[in-house]
């Protein structure tokens, strides 16, 4: 035996054979607590992400080894478990097609008259990465003072000729900048000037290909069309900074279009609705409703899945396995997990019903499990590492709102704020302000709620609106195209320290007893956050 160090006893031997040996057979129990004895309510309370910390794995591997592959449904995976809400503030169009490229899935609210939800849907589906599948085109009879107006009004100058002046329709010609600029005739028209002599690709064309035929060629432009000749779509050179290949698009196998999302309420008008997403080619349909064990939503579902048999539906929100069961019962392909715990959410001290979200994710997605049905945690993400403690609880994917509603891709623009800083509205959908909203309302005053997102906080026979949410701001973030990836690199690390290799691996650990848990006391909260410093500037990520 050593001599002791530093008067802490005698030392054992110090080869890793006898630490390993010593480990084994005096500390059978593993260092730390399993995920049961954690989340056991009746020891420790109900959880929330911030009351408890996971305890440090072995480090075998690379950060950027960890595969964050993760089913959203029984059919569907994704290549990163990322969500963005269904709320107006959060999830439209540009949202859904940039999470989409980044691997994630953007769920586009509802707040809105279908036709316009359905056209969102629409834009998803038909998004091709480097690709303007709308350009906007002008006829020969347009005159060139027309043009320049056009060219003021879009803010861009480069516009294919077709002959009837829309797109699918011959092309005959292109007008840019350069062949207007000096030509102060104003009332000839454009075939007058326009370039005749096209470098065009042909439709089917790959993105890369399409890239180097721009660059070869050395023109601004370059229009795609079909075997008659017709204009399909257009590359323009200022976009091949932005033609990023994107490799963790979330696609459905063999499909080049993006996978697309929304949100419906389980109103009968809401059938309506649905029917023309379908037609806009939705995969994944979400019943959005903050208590989903009701009889309307299992009516849903099973209508759902008898009437749309390729359709996705998941269902939700829910707190227990009580309410999960009804739901996998009635056919739901996956569940969302969460009540009050969003950041603009007031259901809680309104309703005094809900669940604090670590005890939800764990209680839901360990019966849903049983049953091969993914889970979305839904709500009160701050920061990775509550997307990680989500992650380790059992949801296969997790759904920010808060987080995600201040980047350059949310609805709305950046404002400065009172205190003088840059912010972007967001607002929960059960705020006063959302419910009230007219373009939500579809219309009168009468029909207030009956055909819209607000649906969701709302009942028939209601004569005040209660709020469940509130409305204000958060800081802008920038594009999702840099925090998103910042989100990714940050769960890989994080799986890294926790010692597994893939999410999957993590879920089996944690159930296994492998990965271990430690309660966070008050003063462990603060210690674990930045504390004794004069000043400090909090930066992410660069
Ligand atoms: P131009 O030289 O004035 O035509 O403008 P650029 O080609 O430099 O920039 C056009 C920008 O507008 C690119 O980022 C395009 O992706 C974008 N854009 C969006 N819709 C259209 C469209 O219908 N036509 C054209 N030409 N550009 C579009
Ligand atoms: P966050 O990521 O901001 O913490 O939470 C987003 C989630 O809050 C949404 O996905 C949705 O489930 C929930 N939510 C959105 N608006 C409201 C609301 O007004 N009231 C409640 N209770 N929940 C809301």
């Amino acid at each position: 035996m050593s001599p002791a160090i530093n008067g802490v006893g005698p030392a054992e031997a110090l080869d890793y054979k006898s630490a390993l040996e010593i480990l084994q057979n005096e500390y059978p129990e593993r260092d730390g607590i399993d995920v049961q004895t954690l989340v056991d309510s009746k020891l420790n309370g109900g959880l929330t992400y911030n009351d408890f910390l996971i305890l440090p794995g072995y480090i075998g591997f690379p950060a950027n080894e960890v595969n964050l592959e993760t089913p959203v449904t029984k059919r569907i995976s994704l290549k990163t478990p990322f969500l963005s809400s269904p709320m107006d503030t959060v999830t439209e169009h540009e949202m859904a097609i940039y999470i989409a490229l980044l691997g994630g899935l953007g769920v586009i609210h509802h707040n809105c008259s279908p036709d316009e939800q359905a056209e969102m849907v629409r834009k998803v589906k038909r998004f091709e990465n480097g690709f303007i599948l709308d350009p906007v085109c002008i006829p020969p009879t347009m005159t060139v003072g027309e043009v320049k107006a056009l060219r003021q009004k879009c803010g861009y100058g480069g516009f294919p000729v077709t002959e009837s002046g829309s797109l699918n329709s011959k092309l005959i010609g292109i007008i840019t900048n350069r062949d207007i600029q000096f030509h102060n005739k104003h009332d000839d028209t454009v075939t007058t000037v326009m370039s005749k002599d096209l470098v065009t690709a042909r439709r089917g064309i790959s993105l890369e290909d399409a890239n180097d035929l721009v660059r070869s060629s050395k023109k601004g432009k370059l229009p795609i069309v079909d075997e008659n000749g017709n204009l399909t779509a257009l590359v323009s050179r200022s976009d091949l900074m932005k033609n990023l290949n994107y490799p963790l698009a979330s696609k459905l196998p063999d499909s080049k279009q993006l996978i697309s999302a929304a949100a419906i309420g389980t109103r009968p008008e809401d059938k309506i609705r649905l029917q023309k997403l379908v037609d806009a080619g939705l995969d994944i349909v979400i019943l959005d409703s903050s208590q989903g064990n009701s009889m309307y939503q299992i009516e849903m579902i099973k209508f759902i899945k008898e009437t749309y048999p390729g359709l996705d539906v998941i269902g939700g929100n829910v707190v227990t396995r009580e309410q999960a069961a009804g739901l996998i019962a009635a056919g739901a392909d996956g569940l969302r997990i969460g009540m009050g715990s969003g950041s603009a959410c007031i259901t809680q001290e309104v309703m005094a019903v809900g669940r604090p979200q670590a005890a939800a994710v764990f209680n839901v997605t360990s019966f849903a499990a049983r049953f091969g049905v993914p889970c979305i945690a839904d709500g009160g993400i701050q920061n990775v590492g509550h997307i990680v403690k989500g992650l380790a609880l059992g949801a296969s994917t997790v759904m920010m709102g808060g987080l995600l509603a201040g980047t350059t891709e949310s609805p709305g623009e950046s404002f400065v704020s009172r205190e003088g800083q840059l912010v972007k509205a967001y607002r929960g959908m059960g705020s006063i302000d959302a419910m009230e909203d007219k373009k939500a309302a579809g219309g009168g005053k009468d029909s207030k709620a009956s055909n819209a997102g607000t649906a969701r906080y709302f009942s028939e026979g209601d004569r005040l609106l209660v709020a469940q949410g509130v409305s204000g701001s958060v800081l802008d973030r920038g594009s999702i195209t840099k925090f998103v990836p910042y989100l990714m690199a940050g769960v890989q690390h994080s799986l890294q320290d926790i010692g597994c290799t893939s999410l999957t691996e993590m879920r089996g650990n944690v159930l296994e007893g492998k990965v271990r848990f430690e309660l966070r006391t008050a003063s462990a909260q603060l210690e674990g956050n930045v504390h004794g410093l004069h000043s400090y500037d909090k930066k992410l990520y660069s």
